[in-house]
């Protein structure tokens, strides 16, 4: 808004206006719950993310988590448990508090770590050259068959079948060779006790204020995912920051029971 164009009365009103409409906006926004945890927790039976749910019993809302398979094909498809959303975000929060405030869990989780990716790299240039001989060998399959089939000596459904398992083959080391050069890109560097102390502060402040996105935003620089064993067993894998991808993980009791919404 340009102030020299209107009067400051106006220009005060409008600023009302204006933070009105915000506050409504906000009002509106905390109607709907916000699911903290979305997209970190996931399901140790099946694999699957767990999502955020809602249902309405006779009294009250719940808020809960619950398995993608589970929300889309009931027990058929997952058997894991439903769990209570505040609950489970504040277990959560409360571990980082207590994980991130203690420097020597985070120093040692930092050690394992580089020890582990040291002996990575020893190993994987090995099995990278297997991977890239692999390859070759398999692209070079490829191209004989196509060459036969170009040439008329093979029919289609001579050689189609077996391109299709070559290309799924060809697939799949492809993807391993990136794995690999991903591994060994992985430089351990030492973990930031300032950034840390930053994060744990950001991840305080938003809380108190309320502020879901914010939380959101440090949770996912904190936590690598959430592992659901069951209601009695979550166990978060806590992101270092400063140590690129290293992670550690604590198990959380939890002492909540899982929910059976209407
Ligand atoms: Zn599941």
């Amino acid at each position: 808004m340009h102030r020299h164009l209107i009067d400051d009365a106006t220009f005060t009103t409008a600023q009302n206006l204006l933070a009105e409409r915000g506050s409504d906006k906000a009002a509106c926004r905390s109607n709907s719950y916000d699911y903290l945890l979305t997209r970190l927790l996931v399901c140790r039976l099946c694999g699957k993310r767990y999502v955020g749910a809602s249902a309405h019993g006779r009294y009250a809302r719940y808020e809960y988590y619950v398995c993608h398979s589970r929300q889309k094909y009931g027990t058929t498809g997952c058997t894991a448990d439903r769990l209570p959303a505040r609950e489970l975000e504040e277990a959560v929060i409360d571990a980082i508090g207590s994980v991130f405030s203690d420097l020597d869990f985070v120093e040692r989780a930092f050690t394992t770590a580089a020890e582990r990716t040291q002996e990575v790299s020893g190993q994987s240039q090995e099995e990278l050259n297997q991977v890239e001989a692999e390859l070759k060998k398999t692209e070079s399959a490829i191209d004989r068959y196509l060459a036969a089939f170009e040439d008329g000596s093979m029919s289609s459904a001579q050689c189609g079948p077996r391109l299709e398992q070559l290309s799924g083959r060809l697939r799949q080391l492809q993807s391993r060779r990136d794995e690999i050069a991903d591994l060994d890109r992985q430089q351990a560097n030492e973990p930031d006790p300032e950034r840390i102390a930053s994060l744990r502060f950001d991840l305080s402040l938003a809380l108190s204020q309320g502020e879901a996105p914010t939380v959101k935003t440090v949770l996912r620089e904190l936590v690598d995912s959430i592992d659901v064993h069951d209601h009695r067993l979550v166990r978060p894998r806590f992101r270092i920051p400063g140590a690129v991808r290293t992670h550690s993980s604590l198990a959380v009791p939890t002492g909540f029971e899982p929910v059976s919404p209407p």
